[in-house]
């Protein structure tokens, strides 16, 4: 071909010099803009704010737009106004009973008002005269002229000096900033500083991959960065916003799916000797040859739910498999989540390595290790130093309650290889605790547990000593890693897992087992809805079922709450439950009492048990009926869906009482959504939604905070972009090379501790 059939080179872009890159921006210290000195600096750094980066980065909470705003001469009396005027007159004084009172008198070029402020002095130095704010309010009539009482104010331009400072006035959208009084700068003056650092910076380097962006149809990161802050109209905020927060959302992936490469790189797989299509075949029980998996399985009292049988053939082929599992199990209350587990765990044990299932509280793990060792009675595996050469599985348990003789034993027999699962809380991290091999780690999250532990479990099995499978069990040499299997303990939404486990594969049980009977849920404030709760247990009682009460949560120790709940064991028995076999179960109690209690409960002995939410994760007595939960309004949704999840666990009907009122609009909300609905997935977006972001994922970043504008739950499409360009760009590039602009910004971003580790070569 000749050179002519090439295309022509286009002309050359126009010459701004080179695009910044974020990383340049964070290396200009502010005190480099005109006009900001020591003093502002100062009062910058109370609000983050030391470099163009972070500045380029508080962005606009709010904005004006001047031509639509209502003028004050338009507004009525009663009317909930913005109103954007001038100080003209500023007035501090005392009322006759000594309370503080700063009078404004405000114009908006149409007309006046009046502001007051009642025990709020500073807003006399806030808001001199000359000072230009947004007042948010009521209008009220006052002796014949209009009056906001206590606005929220937002400081345009704190004063005459201050307005001169930029061409800023001609704006037609006006951005507000989060500028604090108290730091004693104004909107108008942060405005000005960006103006002039969007100015200098130019044009800014943007590392998504060009046909990302088309297909995507996102604004280039330059003309998003300028827009958001200084919109050419209301309508181009938009584009703006869904562009810079993609950009957050895609750093976030980004390092997921990097350090999930990561793990995949310099990973050691254990190939347990698990198939998922032999596991799942049906055999007779005790089959020759049958593995211990199977014979699990088949001594079940019922039939996997497909759900399940869907999960175990992905786990199984993962443990078998040449990479290190880690998934996430997640499943409603009830779905049947403690069998994938047990499973698993079998399925490990099986090729001769060890189990570990971790929960985060003591009465949890107390719970699972009655749970998992129930389930797993009975059940033998080959020993070759014993007579008959078989002995049980052995299943441990260890909590920090465990006394010190106890636990030498036990370390010991992870040591050597006697103990086959262990149960147990944070105390499984001590260095004390050697495996002879993990093959496992079943993390019961319930989103407490973060990323930091899960590595530190996985560390436990690089740290073991080598498998105590026969010859035939080959490969598990000591060092490899164990497979991670993390649990919620309840749903979380979609998107919530996709940033809280983004680097975990997600596998989720989405089906009850047959035959369940929705729960009654009744929520009915006040007297009546108590009698009618009472009614039911006296019922429900005479007819051989069993009722749970759960006792109002108090504030305090263990040791509070189990003093309130022997408290109301008591003046329960003595009243509306007198006559009925009533038992108390607390956290404090001896663990033989408690499970002494349980079992008298599970048997029918007692009709009633009064307890704590000890009872909220993982008690299962099919024969309970009635869950009784007192001062419902304290306890949070996923709490409320847990306890309830104790019912309902037959085919007999069941009903949920949840007493007490609700003082505040997120409490009524919560009860609300807990008698409108059974379905914990749906749940958990109402608790999304009433506890807000960022509650639920605070603690998930250690590095440079970065959801500034992005919400999972707004931006669920942007998230899902996001993950599929991190999928994208780091398939077969573990390390990034192949996009090394994107690489230094999520470096960025990153904790150096993570960022060593995510980059090291
Ligand atoms: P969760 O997912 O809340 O941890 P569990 O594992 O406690 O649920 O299981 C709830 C109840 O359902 C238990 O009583 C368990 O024995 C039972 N179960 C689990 N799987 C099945 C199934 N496939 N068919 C019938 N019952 C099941
Ligand atoms: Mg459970």
């Amino acid at each position: 071909m000749t050179a002519a059939a090439r295309p022509e080179p286009g002309p050359p872009p126009p010459d701004r010099g080179p695009a910044r890159t974020l990383r340049q921006l964070t290396e200009i210290e502010v005190t480099r803009l005109r006009g900001l000195g020591e003093r502002k600096a100062k009062a910058l750094a109370t609000m983050g704010i030391g470099n163009v980066f972070d500045l380029l980065t508080t962005y606009p909470h709010r904005y004006v737009d001047r031509s639509r705003q209502a003028d004050l001469a338009d507004l009525a009396v009663g009317d909930e106004a913005v109103v954007l005027g001038t100080v003209q007159r500023a007035r501090s004084r005392r009322t006759r009973n000594g309370r503080s009172l700063v009078e404004l008198e405000v114009h908006d070029g149409t007309a006046a008002m009046t502001v007051t402020f009642f025990n709020q002095p500073w807003r006399g130095r806030q808001l001199g005269e000359g000072t230009e704010a947004l007042f948010f309010g009521r209008l009220v009539d006052y002796r014949g002229g209009r009056q906001m009482t206590n606005p929220v104010v937002d400081v345009v331009v704190a004063g005459p000096e201050d307005g001169k400072a930029s061409a800023r006035r001609t704006l037609r959208v006006v951005p507000v900033y989060p500028a604090s009084a108290r730091a004693g700068l104004s909107s108008w003056e942060i405005g000005g500083w960006v103006d002039e650092a969007l100015r200098r910076a130019g044009d800014l380097e943007d590392p998504l991959p060009e046909h990302w962006r088309e297909r995507l149809g996102l604004l280039a990161r330059t003309d998003a960065v300028h827009d958001i802050h200084v919109p050419p109209s209301m309508e181009a905020r938009g584009p703006a916003r869904r562009r810079l927060a993609f950009d957050e959302l895609l750093r976030l992936q980004l390092a997921l799916v990097l350090r999930r490469r990561a793990l995949e790189q310099d990973a050691k797989a254990i190939r347990h000797h698990v198939s998922a299509r032999e596991a799942l075949a049906p055999t007779g029980e005790n089959a020759p040859g049958s593995t211990l998996v199977q014979r699990f399985l088949a001594g079940l009292p019922f039939a996997l739910t497909r759900a399940q049988r869907r999960a175990l053939a992905a786990i199984f082929a993962e443990m078998a498999g040449p990479l290190p599992m880690h998934r996430l199990l997640q499943g409603d209350v009830g779905s049947g989540k403690t069998v994938v587990a047990v499973a698993s765990l079998l399925a490990a044990v099986q090729g001769g390595h060890q189990g570990a299932l971790m929960a985060p509280t003591e009465v949890l793990a107390e719970q699972h290790f009655l749970g998992v060792r129930h389930l797993v009675g009975g059940l033998a595996i080959p020993d070759p130093c014993r007579l008959g050469g078989q002995r049980p599985v052995a299943v441990a348990l260890l909590t920090s309650r465990t006394t010190a003789s106890e636990r030498a034993a036990l370390h010991a027999g992870l040591r050597s290889g006697a103990v086959d699962i262990v149960v147990g809380t944070h105390a499984l991290l001590t260095d004390e605790v050697r495996f002879r091999s993990l093959g496992l780690a079943v993390i019961d999250e319930q989103q407490r547990f973060g990323v930091e532990q899960r590595a530190a479990l996985r560390e436990k099995g690089r740290a073991s000593s080598g498998p105590a499978a026969p010859a035939e069990a080959t490969g598990p040499e000591p060092g490899a890693d164990p497979d991670l299997l993390v649990m919620t303990a309840t749903p979380i939404p979609r998107t919530a897992a996709m940033v809280l486990f983004g680097d975990l594969d997600m596998v989720v049980l989405d089906e009850l087992p047959p035959g369940r009977v929705p729960v009654e849920t009744v929520w009915e404030p006040g007297d009546q809805g108590e009698a009618a709760a009472w009614t039911r247990v006296r019922a429900e009682a005479a007819a051989g079922r069993r009722a749970f009460v759960v006792c109002p949560l108090v504030e305090g120790s263990e040791r509070v709450q189990a003093r309130s709940a022997t408290e109301e064991h008591e003046r329960l028995t003595s009243s509306v439950l007198a006559g009925l076999r009533v038992g108390l179960l607390h956290g404090q109690m001896a663990a033989a009492s408690k499970e002494q209690v349980m079992a008298e409960f599970r048997s029918g002995a007692l009709d009633v048990l009064v307890a704590t939410t000890v009872v909220e994760v993982g008690v299962d007595v099919p024969e309970a009926t009635v869950m009784v939960v007192e001062s419902a309004e304290r306890f949070g949704i996923a709490q409320l869906h847990q306890l309830r999840g104790r019912v309902g666990r037959s085919d007999l009907p069941s009903w949920c009482y949840l007493l007490g009122s609700a003082e505040t609009p997120d409490a009524r909300a919560r009860l609300e959504a807990m008698a409108g609905t059974s379905d914990g997935f749906e749940l958990a977006e109402v608790d999304l939604e009433i506890r807000g972001e960022g509650t639920i994922l605070g603690a998930r970043q250690k590095g440079r905070s970065d959801l500034r504008l992005a919400s999972v739950r707004r931006d669920a499409d942007l998230l899902e972009s996001a993950r599929a360009v991190a999928e994208d760009v780091t398939a077969g590039d573990p390390r990034l090379s192949g996009h090394p602009a994107l690489a230094d910004e999520i470096r960025l971003f990153l904790d150096p501790h993570e960022e060593a580790y995510l980059f090291k070569s």
